[in-house]
């Protein structure tokens, strides 16, 4: 098993409270996907590009040897066991066990995109069949207007100036590939510390075997900049505090995607113009924020508030790595702490650890303390499609910011089905919020003259 394929079967073992060695089986599924001739058939590549990093996809098959099939669009099915029928119009998609066909065109490519999350999450679940999964319920019907995109805003350009993707994980790629269908213009630097570990490649949806060992902003960024004509893609391999230390003004825009609660509030501490922000809990949620300074209502640091669960996930992972508390609070390995670890782990090179992130290794190392306990549980990579579930949201997200939308700062969506519009909802300031009720912020906010 690849390490990539480890960290979805330690995500289902988790999820059905088996072994890992059971969920890898479980696993082990092929989708046949049929689609009608046509745009119906580009968008299942689009279907498969998320899919495949969970379940193996073929799309030239007679179907004897799938579990699954998956029947798009007005086209005869090839299998003879189970399938589930989907069909998508500009307006929408359906979803379920029966074939309903839609009559109208292609859909936006961002629509399609969130389309193809959708129904990542019913072949998952259909292929696995486990009840112990999140219920998805079918037949499932996506009106993409419940997105809340604001009229016209996929067709008009957003330009981009001094803006910045703080962290290259799985969130940042499925940003990128949602944005991609959008016009961007300007400059966005995406930075990230880290080199890419073998088990991002079950999420990053952008990432190739041979990436493994590259710096994760640079990884991205190569893979990515092909897809986008108008914009300029730059790289940086440092943390977004180091990228702004000694400027004078915050950045006009940071669009977040790193992992750790405490390194969101920090960045919200660098006073971003304007905050957008999503995030994945393992494979049960996705949420999306946003907040422009000066606001009367929540910032980063008050939906990111400290939650003694954070403890406990740093408690976990000091524990299983035999490292101090403190250390792990760094949130990146240095020397001193590679050191450390390989004297518990003689087997663990110390320079190749260097730069990582505690919550990887600790996936790597202790993938049986990380199944069986909550904490652990925290730790846990999600699939792709949620990734990809929280890029769509991110990209929505800034469609309504930059076109002025702000009657909504934060949206909890279910991954394993549609996002519901009336969920979105207006965060207030949280009571004690570090930030917000800092007495110097009022005053540095004014003093960028926003
Ligand atoms: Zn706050």
């Amino acid at each position: 098993m690849t390490t990539a394929a480890q960290q979805n079967a330690m995500m289902l073992a988790s999820l059905l409270g088996v072994g890992e060695d059971e969920a890898a089986e479980q696993l082990d599924r092929t989708v046949l996907l049929t689609a009608e001739a046509g745009w119906k058939s580009d968008w299942a590549l689009e279907l498969a590009r998320v899919l495949e990093r969970t379940l193996h996809v073929v799309t030239e098959d007679d179907g004897s040897g799938c579990n699954l099939e998956i029947v798009i669009g007005k086209v005869d099915g090839r299998s003879t066991g189970r399938a589930i029928f989907a069909d998508l119009d500009a307006s929408g998609l359906l979803v379920g066990k029966e074939s309903k066909l839609l009559s109208g065109s292609k859909p936006h490519g961002l629509y399609g995109a969130a389309a193809a999350c959708a129904v990542s999450a019913v072949a998952i679940h259909s292929a696995i069949g486990a009840a112990a999964l999140p219920e998805v319920r079918l037949p499932m019907k996506f009106n993409f207007a419940d997105l809340g995109v604001p009229p016209g805003a996929l067709e008009r350009e957003i330009v981009l100036r001094d803006a910045f993707v703080a962290g290259a994980g799985a969130v940042a790629h499925g940003f990128l590939h949602a944005a991609r269908h959008l016009v961007l213009s300007g400059t966005l630097t995406v930075v990230d510390p880290k080199t890419v570990k073998e088990g991002v490649l079950n999420r990053c949806l952008y990432l190739e075997p041979e990436d493994i060992g590259s710096d994760k902003a640079a990884a991205l960024v190569g893979r990515a900049k092909t897809d986008f004509a108008g914009l300029a893609l730059v790289a940086d391999p440092r943390d977004l505090r180091e990228v702004l230390k000694g400027r004078t003004r915050p950045p006009e825009t940071v669009f977040v995607t790193v992992d750790s609660r405490a390194t969101r509030r920090s960045i919200q501490n660098e006073f971003p113009h304007t905050t957008i922000d999503a995030s994945t809990t393992d494979v049960s949620g996705v949420i999306v924020h946003s907040n422009s300074l000066p606001t009367a209502h929540a910032c980063l640091a008050c939906i990111y508030s400290h939650v003694p669960e954070e403890h406990s996930r740093e408690r976990a992972i000091a524990a299983g790595l035999g490292v101090d508390l403190d250390v792990v609070r760094k949130g990146f390995i240095d020397a001193d702490a590679a050191g450390t670890i390989n004297k518990k782990y003689p087997q663990i090179d110390p320079d190749a650890i260097v730069g990582s992130a505690f919550d990887s290794l600790f996936r790597q190392l202790c993938a049986q303390q990380a199944l069986t306990t909550p904490e652990g549980r925290q730790i846990l990579a999600p699939f792709a499609f949620v990734s990809a579930w929280a890029g769509i949201l991110m990209a929505v997200e800034m469609l309504r910011t930059f076109n002025g939308e702000c009657s909504t700062n934060y949206w909890r969506v279910d991954p394993w089905n549609l996002p519901i519009a009336r969920a979105r909802v207006m965060r207030k300031k949280l009571a004690g919020c570090q930030f917000c009720f800092n007495p110097d912020t009022d005053g540095l906010i004014s003093s960028f003259g926003w």
